[in-house]
C-alpha cells in the first residue's frame, strides 16, 4: 500500500514537473517572437529626437504586431538613460522587452570673447579684462565656471567644462606694444592771416594719446613775420613708443598798410558777346592783372586768354542758379567743383580762392537751406578754399546801368588807408566801357593794381 502510493506521487510529480517545462518552453518561443527592430542600445545627442522604430510580434506564423503596446518616459529635455516598453499579451503570458535611449551631451561649450581676439597693451599696464561668456547647449550660460589662466607669453587662455565634462578653450594674445598714434588737434584756425611785421602769437594744440599722458611735441616753423607769404607751421606728435602723426598751420603774412592796393575783380563771366574781350584789352593796354570768378557760361578761350596774359582766375558757381546752389552743402560743393575742373582742364590749376555767389552774407540762400551760409563759410575753409568778398561795389548788378554809374560808383568807393577789392561783372558791357577811366583815375591817384592770391588777406563780410 505504502509503495504504490509513493509510486503515485512520483508519477504526479513527473506530471507537474513535465507541465512547468512545457510551459517555460512555451513562455520562451513567445518572449521570443517579440523582437525589437533596430537596437536595443540607443545613444542620441541633446537636442537630438529618436525616432521609435518599433517591435515586431509573430506567433506560429500570424503577425500580433499590432497587439504590442508601446511606453516611455523619455524626456528630452534632460540628458539620461530611458526606457521604451513594448508589451505584449497572448493567453495568460505577459511579454515585455525594453529599449534604452541615452541622451547625451557631447558637445562642448562656446566661450565668446568681447573685444579682440588680440589686445594691444600699453607699455608698463596691465591688461584690463574686457570681458567674456561662456554657453552650453545644455547647461547654459556657465560664464561663471570660465577659468583663466595666463600662460607663458602673457596670453590669456580661458577654460571652461560643462556639465558633461565636454571642455573649451580659447586664448586671447596680449601683446605689449603701443601702435597707436597720438591725437593733435589745433587750437584755433587752420589759416591765419597776420599783418606784416607783426608779432605772431600762436593759438596752439591740444594732443593726446592712448597711452602717454603727455607726448612730446615739436613744432617746426620757419615763420619770417618781416617778410610777405604763406608759411607752414607743422606740429608734430610724438608718443613714447615712436607714433607719431602731425598737423599744419598756414600763416598767411599780409600787408594792408601798403596804401591803396586795388584788386579789380570780375564775376559772372567769361562772357563771349564782347564785354570780357573788351576788359582783357583793356587790362593789357594799361598792363594791370586782375581777377576773374568764372563760371561755367562763355568761352574756353577767354579764360585761356586771361590766364595767359596773367589774370588770376578764380571760381565762382557752375550754374549760379541759388536755389540749386544754396539748396544743400552737397549741392553747393557738387557746382563748385564743376567749374573748378574746368578751369582746371584749361589752366591746369586747382583754384582755391572763391567768391559765393551773392556773397558770403546773402540772405536770399535762406529760402533754399536756412543758415547754409553759416555752415559754408565754414566748410570751405576746411576743405582748403579762401573766399573773398568785396568792400567796394560797382553798382552793375544793381542800380547802375552806364559807364558813368559805374565809374562814380568805384572812385567814391576807394580808399588808400586799405586795400581795395572791387565787385565788377565781365558781362556788363558798360563796365567794360567804364575800365578805362577808372584805371586811368587810379593811376593818376596812386593807386597799385594787383590780381587776388593765397596772400592776400581776404575782405570778408562773415
Ligand atoms: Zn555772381
Amino acid at each position: 500500500m505504502k509503495k504504490i502510493f509513493k509510486k503515485k506521487l512520483i508519477i504526479i510529480y513527473l506530471i507537474i514537473l513535465f507541465i512547468v517545462v512545457i510551459v517555460n518552453i512555451f513562455y520562451l518561443y513567445l518572449s521570443s517572437s517579440l523582437k525589437i527592430t533596430g537596437k536595443n542600445n540607443i545613444e542620441i545627442n541633446y537636442g537630438e529626437k529618436y525616432k521609435d522604430e518599433g517591435a515586431t510580434f509573430k506567433i506560429f506564423k500570424s503577425n500580433l504586431s499590432k497587439k504590442i503596446k508601446v511606453k516611455t518616459n523619455i524626456n528630452y529635455e534632460k540628458i539620461g538613460k530611458y526606457k521604451i516598453t513594448y508589451s505584449a499579451k497572448y493567453l495568460i503570458f505577459n511579454i515585455k522587452k525594453e529599449r534604452i535611449v541615452n541622451i547625451i551631451d557631447s558637445k562642448p561649450p562656446t566661450i565668446i570673447l568681447k573685444g579682440e581676439n588680440q589686445i594691444n597693451v600699453c607699455p608698463d599696464s596691465i591688461y584690463k579684462e574686457v570681458g567674456y561668456k561662456a554657453i552650453d547647449e545644455y547647461d547654459g550660460d556657465i560664464t561663471d565656471k570660465v577659468k583663466k589662466n595666463i600662460d607663458g607669453h602673457g596670453n590669456i587662455i580661458y577654460e571652461v567644462s560643462d556639465s558633461s565634462g565636454n571642455k573649451t578653450s580659447i586664448k586671447r594674445k596680449i601683446e605689449t606694444k603701443d601702435n597707436e598714434s597720438p591725437k593733435i588737434k589745433l587750437k584755433g584756425n587752420s589759416t591765419i592771416y597776420i599783418r606784416l611785421n607783426t608779432n605772431y602769437q600762436d593759438y596752439g594744440y591740444e594732443v593726446t594719446d592712448n597711452c602717454d599722458d603727455l607726448p612730446k611735441v615739436e613744432v617746426i616753423n620757419n615763420l619770417d613775420t618781416a617778410r610777405l607769404g604763406t608759411y607752414t607751421i607743422t606740429y608734430k606728435a610724438i608718443d613714447s613708443s615712436n607714433n607719431t602723426s602731425s598737423i599744419t598751420r598756414n600763416i598767411i603774412v599780409y600787408d594792408d598798410k601798403k596804401e591803396g592796393i586795388v584788386y579789380l575783380t570780375f564775376d559772372d563771366g567769361p562772357s563771349g558777346t564782347g564785354s570780357t574781350e573788351k576788359i582783357l584789352n583793356v587790362l593789357k593796354n594799361h598792363g594791370v592783372k586782375a581777377t576773374f570768378f568764372v563760371t561755367s557760361n562763355g568761352p574756353d578761350s577767354l579764360i585761356t586768354r586771361a590766364y595767359n596774359e596773367g589774370h588770376k582766375i578764380a571760381l565762382h558757381t557752375s550754374t549760379h542758379k541759388y536755389s540749386y546752389v544754396y539748396a544743400s552743402v552737397d549741392n553747393y560743393f557738387e557746382d563748385l567743383k564743376t567749374v573748378q575742373n574746368r578751369v582746371y582742364r584749361l589752366t591746369g590749376e586747382y583754384s582755391k580762392i572763391i567768391r559765393f555767389p551773392g556773397g558770403s552774407n546773402n540772405t536770399v540762400s535762406n529760402r533754399y537751406s536756412n543758415g547754409i551760409m553759416d555752415i559754408l563759410t565754414k566748410e570751405v575753409i576746411k576743405e582748403g578754399y579762401s573766399y573773398f568778398d568785396w568792400n567796394v561795389s560797382s553798382g552793375d548788378a544793381g542800380e547802375c546801368s552806364t559807364p558813368e554809374c559805374v565809374y562814380n560808383n568805384v572812385i567814391n568807393g576807394l580808399s588808400k588807408n586799405r586795400i581795395n577789392v572791387i565787385l565788377m561783372h565781365d558781362i556788363k558791357m558798360f563796365t567794360a566801357d567804364a575800365l578805362d577811366n577808372i584805371i586811368e583815375y587810379c593811376k593818376l591817384n596812386g593807386y597799385t593794381f594787383k590780381a587776388i592770391d593765397e596772400t592776400t588777406y581776404p575782405v570778408r563780410f562773415k
